[in-house]
Order: C-alpha cells, then structure tokens, then sequence
C-alpha cells in the first residue's frame, strides 16, 4: 500500500524532533479527528502546530476514513503528539472524519489501510503491538463507538476488496497517456469560493511546475479523446470553452462524468475522477 509522503501533502517541516526506538513501542492507538472527512492533513497540521504550539502534526499517520488514503504524519520511529504520557509506546494512527451515528462512517477501504498500517508496524516490531483506543489511555471520546467498538473486535475486515469490475462487452481502453493527479492528497478541482484546497484555476496556482488552469484543461481535453463533445458552442463547457477555470460548467461535465463511471457524484475532480478519466475504459 502507497503512503502519501510529508512532502507529497504539502506537510510544514518539523520544528522539533524526537526518536523513538522500536523496543519502545508496545502500543498502537486509533485516533478520529471528530470533524469532516474533508480536512486535510495540512489543515490538521496548522492547527496543531498553530493553536495547540506542537512542533509538527500529532499523529505518526493518518488515514482519510473516505478514501482510504494514508498520510504520512511524524512517521514510525518520531515521538508524536497524540497521547498525553504514551506518546512514547505508542503510534498514533487518525482516521480523518467524524462519527456520526446510524451510519458507517469509515469505509471499508479506510478500515483496510488502518489494518494494513497495523500489520506493518507489528511486522516492523518483530512482535505484536497492543491495540488500543485513545479512551483507554486517557479522558476523551477519541476514536468515537464506530473505530472504538472495530477496534476491541480486532480489527475485523468484512467486506472484501472490489475487484477492478470487468469492461463491459465492446468498451475500450483509455486513449492517451495517463497523467498523475497533480495536487496533494486530499485536494481537488473545484469551486474558487471553496477551502484553500479546492482549486479553482481563477488565481493560477503552481503545482508540479505548472498551472491549476494547465492541469484542469488537460483533464477536460481527456474527456475529449474519450468522446466527450467539448468545446465552445459543443455540447460541454459550451460558453468558456476549455478555459481551465472551474465553474459551473466543469461542475456539470464532471458530475456527468461521475454518473457514467459510477463515481461519488460531487462534481468535484479529485484523485479518483481524474484517474477515471486517464485509466477507465470507454464504454
Ligand atoms: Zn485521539
């Protein structure tokens, strides 16, 4: 499993750091962040480092209960920040949302990045580290019932991973040459008024040596070697034409193109709608 790195997310350095040896390990704790599925983990980071005066993010890891995506936080060998007084034996792993009741708020992907995080440090160890709730080791409703209860259970993974679905008869393998998404994990194309994650095109921002407005119309223009009518007086982006500036009409075009690949339907292009577009065959 990939784990998105510091630099790859966009992390702040570090202002402090602290080893801790593997013989010093002995737990490894769950952690929500109790807010949305949608923070980012520079946001956490800023407000760690920002309002709670912590010398870098608190967690060792965290894991986007959504996607399922792994970030790397201080890492398994560096001290956190997570656990008033077992911050030393423990790593601390968050899973990015809320808990919210009568719904299951960590995906079935999110649970087998948390799982596979686990093996991996118990492999790392040598030995099996004790799995623990942050409410076993101090005052707090952290990790919530949902984690807390998949926890005290062993972490048991019910639903199997989905297989790639087959193509259908007749489709065909996406044209062109998939290119990478090229924003930090957890962002998106998507509207100027949103967080300072959405990226909009309007203000020409730089990522991996080039334009948000270059990057969006590059996806646009897939659309197009997939078949889509794009274009000026066509029949998507039909006013601007393929301006890279997100607005309705990209909205449109990409909640459309989340209906046909069977994506979460937000008109947002984060990593899943962009790698749809570069990878999917055309059906
Ligand atoms: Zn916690």
């Amino acid at each position: 499993m990939d784990i998105i790195s510091r630099s790859e997310w966009g992390a702040r350095p570090p202002e402090g750091r602290v080893t801790v040896p593997w013989s010093a390990r002995s737990v490894f704790m769950g952690h929500y962040s109790g807010a949305s599925a949608t923070q980012t983990p520079r946001a956490i980071q800023d407000y760690h480092m920002r309002e709670r005066g912590w010398v870098d993010i608190g967690y060792n890891f965290l894991i986007s209960s959504t996607s399922g995506v792994i970030f790397e936080g201080r890492g398994w060998t560096n001290l956190g920040a997570h656990c008033a007084g077992h911050n030393t034996e423990a790593i601390g792993v968050c899973i990015i949302g809320a808990d919210k009741p009568n719904v299951q708020d960590v995906s079935d992907a999110a649970r087998r990045s948390f799982k596979w995080l686990y093996d991996e440090a118990n492999r790392r160890k040598g030995s099996k580290l004790t799995l623990l709730g942050h409410k076993d080791r101090g005052k707090t409703a952290c990790p919530g019932d949902e984690i807390y209860s998949w926890l005290k259970a062993g972490l048991p993974i019910i639903g199997q991973p989905t297989p790639a679905p087959k193509p259908p008869a007749g489709s065909k393998p996406a044209p062109g040459t998939p290119i990478a998404f090229p924003l930090p994990g957890g962002w998106y194309f998507g509207p100027a008024s949103g967080p300072d994650y959405s990226v909009s095109g309007r203000y020409e921002r730089y990522f991996r040596g080039r334009t948000d407005r270059a990057w969006l119309k590059d996806w646009a223009t897939q659309l197009g070697r997939r078949g889509w009518n794009i274009g000026k007086g066509r029949r998507w982006l039909s006013e601007h034409g393929n301006d890279g500036v997100y607005g309705a009409e990209y909205r449109a075009m990409a909640l459309a193109f989340q209906r046909d690949q069977r994506l979460r339907q937000d008109g947002l292009i984060g990593v899943a709608t962009w790698n749809a577009a570069y990878l999917n065959p055309v059906t």
